[in-house]
């Protein structure tokens, strides 16, 4: 490979109206960590920085037809997977999977937006666990993700190892919902914890935090550094983007991609 040439990572997410979140933070993320993010729009919402208010999906043949010409046309290094809102896109993302199984994918099981409104339409929490769950390298949920996902509320690492023994090779559970003073995160692999990652708990809300974590993973996978090293950058990453983070609207605050 031309070591010169960016990694392209194949992106499908929501178009959030805000810029905070989604499909821009993808490509913000992913461009300022040397990789070119290939984007394919799933739903476009109707959202400011306090919530999202409604949202349309993309027709999944339409999304298929754009994957399919991407994957011919490009050397795709990573699929990162955010919003599908729908059991039908996950169905159609899914096939792709099957087809493409040497591609790692990076998978942010996206099921409420930051103000708490779902972004989920018809069955869709079960199309995640039994179609792409299955295909994912790393699984990158927030508490609530991660229970609703394994169906438990016991403790994360019994959510942990359900979604491992679901196929996600990698899972990292983001620590911010929980209410310990310091925020940990927690990588599990073959129903171990294999790594803990603590930062100080910062004080406001943010919009996009969970779209700037997996997007900067992937491009640090596709960039060649071990899961739980390039979970340690993308987390470090995303805290800067945070701390730097402007009230860009009167909601929560939007990350500061531009480091
Ligand atoms: N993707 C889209 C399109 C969204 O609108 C949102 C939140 O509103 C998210 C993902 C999740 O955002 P966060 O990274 O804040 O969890």
């Amino acid at each position: 490979m031309n070591p010169s040439k960016r990694p392209v990572i194949l992106c499908f997410s929501g178009l959030d109206s805000s810029g905070g979140a989604g499909i821009q933070a993808d490509i913000e993320a992913i461009g300022q960590h040397g990789c070119h993010a290939a984007p394919i729009i799933t739903a476009i919402t109707v959202q400011d920085t306090h919530n999202v208010s409604s949202f349309e999906l993309v027709d999944a043949s339409l999304i298929l037809k754009q994957a399919r010409c991407i994957l011919k046309d490009m050397s795709v290094s990573i699929i990162k997977i955010g919003m599908l809102g729908s059991a039908s896109t996950a169905e159609a993302i899914s096939t792709l999977l099957k087809q493409y199984k040497n591609i790692p994918v990076i998978f942010d099981p996206v099921l409420f937006a930051g103000g708490g409104s779902g972004l989920a339409k018809d069955n869709l929490l079960d199309a995640l666990k039994t179609l792409i769950i299955p295909h994912t390298h790393i699984l990158t949920p927030n508490i609530p993700e991660a229970f609703h996902l394994a169906n438990t509320t016991s403790c994360t690492q019994t959510a942990a190892q359900n979604l491992n023994n679901m196929g996600a090779e990698y899972v990292l559970i983001t620590g911010t919902h929980a209410s310990s003073p310091k925020v940990t995160h927690k990588i599990y692999h073959k129903m171990k914890c294999e790594h803990t990652y603590n930062y100080s708990r910062l004080t406001n809300e943010y919009h996009g935090s969970g779209c700037t974590l997996a997007a900067s993973l992937a491009a640090f996978i596709a960039r060649g550094t071990d899961p739980i090293t390039a979970c340690q950058n993308a987390l470090d990453y995303t805290f800067k983007t945070l701390q730097s983070a402007q009230a860009l609207g009167k909601g929560q605050l939007i990350p500061n991609r531009y480091l």
